[in-house]
């Protein structure tokens, strides 16, 4: 028997979510964010299986925006945080690369350094989220340094990002709205400020263009863990039932024996552990899929095993039974909140080992 642990990618899960993207903001352009290999999913099977329902990518990494363009995908592709040094003009022309400027560095490199062929380019607000971007009283003379120079393309874009989308209630997405369309006020150009949680929740923040990226996955963004419409897991992280033990009453189990069986048991253990992305901090209660049915976490999470209590299963566990830690019975949601996370976290720490097998809908 193999160990069985492995991370299952949906790709007709992440066409849906995109789907479901373009639903809620129907006037509004498609930029599938992939950064952090996909969220984790692996960044070419990923925008290979959105490429033709995505109207461009965005990625942080110089090393990504080149993988795509290997790939053969001949989208825009936006550097979320554009170039990182000079030479990375030289990258963004060469590979067609579009960057988002934030800073006057940026700016003044663009004007210094002649290149081959222009790059388009998208101005970034700090519309109140305080992390990168210009004060919104400098942004109209950003824009006309930017119109100065033949290193920049004429169509130049607006771009924000939202700190309290995920908060329905909060006020203070709406003033960031505010200040976002009074910094690029009278400019021509396309905007950009929504994140999953704008497109799902802010129709007013969706201007030109939307930048999903955990819905894609088929997580919810929001803080209270619901979606809207419904959203498809596209990671099912799957292992095996290794081993069944049958307990006694008081036995202990695991690192610690910071669990013991309240009564005689079954308890089986699964080949799924924090070496392959399962957080060790969720505590026993925490659901885990075991033959298709919920049963609670026991005891610590091992580096490749975890346990769980048999009790509530009518049907017989056997050694080789499927387990699922999230994707199937149990959303991905719901591990991240237990162990103290966010879905996203949870995605982008699946480290390397469980192999991703890529499937199509109704695939194996
Ligand atoms: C990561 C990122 C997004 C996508 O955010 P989600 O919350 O995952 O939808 C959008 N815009 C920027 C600038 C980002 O860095």
């Amino acid at each position: 028997m193999s160990r069985g642990a492995e991370a299952r990618i949906d790709l007709g899960a992440l066409r849906a979510n995109l789907s479901a993207a373009r639903a809620a903001a129907p006037r509004s352009r498609v930029m599938a964010v992939v950064k952090s290999d996909g969220y984790g999913h692996g960044l070419v099977p990923v925008a290979g299986a959105l490429a033709e329902s995505a109207d461009a990518f965005a990625v942080t990494d110089f090393s990504e925006a080149e993988a795509l363009r290997a790939a053969g995908l001949r989208h825009r592709i936006v550097l979320l945080q554009g170039p990182y040094t000079v030479e990375d003009l030289h990258r963004a022309a060469a590979g067609n690369l579009e960057l988002v400027i934030h800073s006057q560095w940026q700016v003044a490199a663009l004007v210094e350094n002649r290149l081959p062929s222009p790059v388009t380019v998208w101005i970034k607000v700090d519309s109140g989220m305080h992390r990168l971007g210009f004060e919104p009283e400098s942004v109209q003379s950003v824009w006309r340094q930017l119109t100065e120079t033949s290193s920049v393309r004429a169509d130049i874009g607006f771009l924000t990002h939202l700190a309290c989308a995920d908060d329905r209630d909060d006020s203070a997405t709406r003033r960031q709205l505010e200040v976002f369309e009074a910094a690029c006020g009278g400019l021509p150009g396309p905007r950009s400020a929504a994140n999953s949680a704008g497109v799902l929740g802010w129709p007013a923040s969706h201007y030109e263009w939307v930048r999903p990226g955990v819905m894609l996955y088929g997580a919810s963004p929001f803080v209270d863990g619901h979606a809207g419409p419904d959203l498809q897991p596209a990671m099912a992280l799957e292992g095996r039932v290794v081993a069944v033990r049958h307990l006694r009453a008081g036995d202990p189990v695991g690192y610690g024996a910071t669990w013991r069986c309240p009564v005689d048991m079954p308890v089986g253990i699964v080949s799924l552990g924090y070496g392959d992305g399962y957080p060790r901090h969720a505590p026993s209660g925490t659901p885990v899929e075991v033959a298709e049915v919920r049963v609670p976490l026991v005891g610590r999470i091992s580096m490749d095993m975890l346990a769980v209590d048999l009790r509530g299963l009518s049907v017989s566990v056997r050694e080789g039974d499927q387990a699922v830690a999230w994707g199937g019975k149990v959303r991905p949601e719901e591990v991240a909140k237990a162990a103290g996370t966010i879905a996203y976290e949870l995605f982008c720490r699946t480290p390397p080992r469980p192999q991703r097998r890529y499937v199509e809908p109704g695939g194996g």
